[in-house]
């Protein structure tokens, strides 16, 4: 009834309002940072539900990062309720997964079909390299897979590579990509660029099957557009259609959000042309403009439209804002890498003293994962709770990929790469020339790895020593209690920890006294606390499930929800833009009294989100815009988006900072401002510390005094901390000097500390070891605090 719509769509102004009751033909909306195109995206979607009828079941809701369909599902579930389940709203690597698992047989492979992420597929570059006897200096594995990817991307299969080449590399490369198909067919792998081109072939190829998704999916609904390639974009054509198909089937409604001056992946094939010629590409298609921006001062807004206006080619757009100017974007120059981590985290304490923000509603930006590094060393020094997102590459540790190869082996015994990489990790004398001889034997019989070592088991493969062969079977035997284990229905935790206990693998680091190998046995302890939650979180989703309507029926090869594939579906699509196991950085974040954390990301993975307070830092030519990008045009314009993209996540405060000198591939260089810098108005900029000869205003000398004396510090909040500027002091002298001197204090509930900030305290709780050792602390009026252990702490034990 009318009351219910106008609940969707009362607090929308007149555009958005339009752009979620546009019904029939293909919609685009177009419009700048912040006003509201995700909003108007999930509105949509529970308009679609509340008053046009439709079903949540033939919903398809596709964004760019796990993070970003994350957000969604919890944005739309809390529109909808618990009905959002029924939806898809994921990724498209995760969509395409899904109906490749579903349509295997189609597509005559197994749906248990392992997914190969960079460094598998380099592994297996690598192979196919060495066999083709292809000059490894000239052709590299990552070009190989660059390359390789670009086709892909432009759908180009292995078949036509050839046709296409222009030079020699590029013939060569073709040959690989032929051959690299046939090992990853043989291995019953995808990479993640062959999930998008597959579907895209299952729908080409098969009509019928195209049609029964277009059937389902009645509504297919895409934020971030503007970063699709080519071979998205044709994905999303062939799921909607553009003409009804022989049985009389409509085109599906489609609604597609996006900005061009936020396209920040065209090294991954991103092409704005989506978005030019999204009415081309869909007849009777409807654009909407948004202007009027919801997140951020007119200060904020004024700074990221006078950056973005440098780029040639643009179409330029009027955001406005009824926000008012609020407050100067704070410019910062510090002497070095360390000194701007410092006052970072120094400015994030004064902020949160003063009760003008939490934790959780800062953001820390850097162009690289590498420069995270420095904001963490001070961040832990100085107990400031944060979380890395995306840096931490947890996944691509060489212990949590053995262990996962371990399992990915158990699953698909095809998945040559995996089950190579395992084959003598822990080290049980299968030397590389007994590998050789079993990969040859397999080539030669046409038969998967897995059948040859079987075959060496039985003395059927040549050249093989009697060493080998028996290691080898034992080897098999290993396999073949674990497949067993497997199979017997247990959690997919413990099916790991089996593999850790019986293959010795921790046995081994446990013996060890490397404290390297300490920290690998808690990123194990870690991986299986990943999938006892795995575990966990599916059976409350069982729990909370709506019925299943009878029109829908289960579908078929996809895993079943907990199980050991769809655990390593799951890990497997954490795409490296967001790459954090799921328990990472949660409980700090429960610990923290709803204060939450700070985050650290690049600027990439920062795409949509949106934080009260954001520093940028690192703005300097050479970093940011980054090497690479100076003196060619087109990157730099890219580059320059993506300072549109970090200038506009922040809603009340930005920071923007660079260091005089930056250690960068060990050597300290001196880099000039950032030009986006320069590119910021003038009257916009409060320098809180300038560059010491600055021609452009000259440093006041307040700013200039170094830490202790920085202003806003000098009186501190009303609670008066013990020793709180003296904490400062020492902290930041001694974050100059001893960085690397990372003592690990010893602590027991119960025992008393003295801390440079918080004063006396009473341990309460510790957690963890080594590197990720806490301590949760009573300190009385101060408050309960969990700090890290590591680092040279401001505290000592009574
Ligand atoms: P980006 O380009 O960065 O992805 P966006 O266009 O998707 O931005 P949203 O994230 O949807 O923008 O919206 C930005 C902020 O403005 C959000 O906090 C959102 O809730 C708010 N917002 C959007 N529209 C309105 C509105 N009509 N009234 C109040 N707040 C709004
Ligand atoms: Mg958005």
């Amino acid at each position: 009834d009318q009351g219910e719509h106008a609940e969707l769509t009362g607090d929308l102004n007149p555009a958005q309002r339009a752009a979620v009751e546009h019904a029939g033909t293909p919609l685009l909306v177009v419009a700048g940072a912040g006003s509201g195109k995700t909003r108007v995206l999930t509105r949509r979607i529970a308009y679609l539900l509340g008053a046009r009828g439709a079903h949540p079941g033939q919903i398809m809701a596709i964004t760019f990062t796990n993070k970003a369909a994350a957000e969604m599902r919890e944005r739309v579930g809390e529109l909808v309720g618990r009905r959002s389940g029924a939806m898809w709203m994921s990724t498209f690597h995760s969509m395409c997964v899904r109906v490749l698992r579903r349509e295997a047989k189609t597509l005559e492979m197994s749906s248990n079909f392992s997914i190969y992420d960079a460094d598998d597929a380099r592994r297996l570059l690598t192979l196919v390299a060495r066999d083709l006897d292809l000059d490894s200096k000239r052709y590299q594995p990552r070009a190989l897979a660059a390359h390789i990817s670009n086709l892909k991307n432009e759908l180009i299969d292995s078949e036509s590579a050839g046709s296409h080449a222009t030079n020699d590399f590029e013939r060569r490369a073709a040959e690989v990509y032929v051959e690299y198909q046939r090992r990853l067919s043989q291995a019953n792998a995808m990479d993640f660029d062959d999930l998008i081109m597959r579907t895209v072939e299952l729908f080409q190829v098969f009509p019928d099957v195209a049609e029964y998704y277009r059937r389902r999916f009645r509504h297919v609904l895409v934020d971030e557009y503007q970063d699709t390639n080519h071979a998205q974009y044709t994905l999303v054509r062939e799921l909607v259609g553009t003409e009804p198909t022989e049985s009389g089937v409509e085109p599906a409604e489609l609604c597609v959000v996006g900005d061009a001056d936020q396209s920040i992946y065209a090294f991954r094939g991103a092409t704005i042309r989506n978005i030019e010629e999204f009415e081309r590409d869909f007849p009777n298609a409807r654009t909407i403009l948004l202007e009027q921006n919801y997140r951020s001062t007119q200060t904020i807004l004024s700074a990221a439209n006078s950056v973005i206006a440098r780029n040639p080619d643009r179409r330029d757009k009027r955001l406005w804002t009824s926000e008012g100017d609020g407050e100067k974007v704070v410019g910062y120059v510090a002497d070095n890498e360390h000194d701007e981590a410092a006052f970072v985290a120094g400015e994030i304490d004064d902020l949160v003293d003063q009760g003008v923000a939490k934790y959780s509603d800062v953001a820390v930006f850097y162009r690289t994962n590498n420069q995270s590094r420095v904001f963490e060393e001070i961040f832990i020094r100085l107990g400031l709770p944060y979380r890395v997102v995306g840096g931490v590459r947890f996944y691509e540790r060489k212990e949590v990929r053995d262990a996962l190869a371990y399992l990915r082996v158990l699953a698909n015994p095809d998945d040559t790469v995996s089950l190579r990489r395992i084959l003598n990790v822990p080290k049980r004398g299968i030397g590389d020339r007994a590998e050789a001889c079993v990969a040859t034997h397999a080539e030669r019989e046409r038969i998967s790895f897995v059948s040859a070592l079987r075959d060496a088991v039985a003395d059927k493969v040549p050249m093989l020593n009697p060493r080998s062969r028996k290691a080898i079977t034992a080897f098999v035997e290993l396999l073949d209690g674990l497949y067993e284990l497997a199979d017997s229905g247990v959690e997919v935790a413990d099916i790991l920890e089996a593999v850790l206990d019986r293959t010795g693998y921790r046995a081994e680091l446990d013996a060890s006294d490397d404290p390297q190998d300490a920290s690998r046995l808690e990123n194990l302890d870690e991986l299986v606390t990943v999938a006892r939650e795995f575990t966990e979180s599916a059976a409350e989703a069982a729990a909370l499930a709506p019925e299943t309507d009878a029109e829908e029926e289960p579908d078929a090869g996809v895993p079943e929800p907990g199980s050991l594939p769809a655990f390593l579906e799951r890990v497997s699509l954490v795409a490296d833009a967001d790459s954090i196991p799921e328990s990472d950085g949660g409980d700090a974040e429960e610990d923290a009294d709803d204060a939450g954390v700070v985050t650290l990301m690049t600027v990439h993975t920062a795409k949509g989100l949106e934080y009260p307070v954001v520093f940028g830092t690192g703005w300097e030519d050479g970093v940011f815009p980054h090497l690479r990008a100076l003196g060619e045009p087109k990157e730099l314009a890219e580059e320059r988006r993506l300072a549109y993209v970090a200038i506009t996540r922040a809603r009340e405060r930005l920071y923007v900072s660079r260091a005089l000198v930056r250690t960068q591939w060990g050597q300290p260089a001196a880099n000039p401002a950032s030009r986006f810098l320069d590119e910021i108005p003038a009257e916009l900029l409060d320098w809180r510390r300038e560059a010491p000869s600055s021609g452009g205003g000259g440093g006041s000398p307040r700013a200039a005094t170094t830490w202790g004396g920085r202003p806003g510090t000098g009186s501190d909040s009303a609670q008066s901390r013990l020793a709180s500027g003296g904490m400062r002091t020492t902290g930041f002298t001694g974050a100059r000097n001893d960085w690397k001197d990372t003592v690990a204090l010893k602590l027991d509930a119960g025992d008393r500390v003295n801390h440079d900030k918080y004063g006396l305290g009473t341990v309460v709780s510790t957690d963890g070891t080594g590197p990720r050792a806490t301590a949760t602390i009573d300190f009385g009026t101060a408050g309960t605090v969990r700090l890290m252990l590591i680092g040279s702490v401001p505290m000592v034990k009574l």
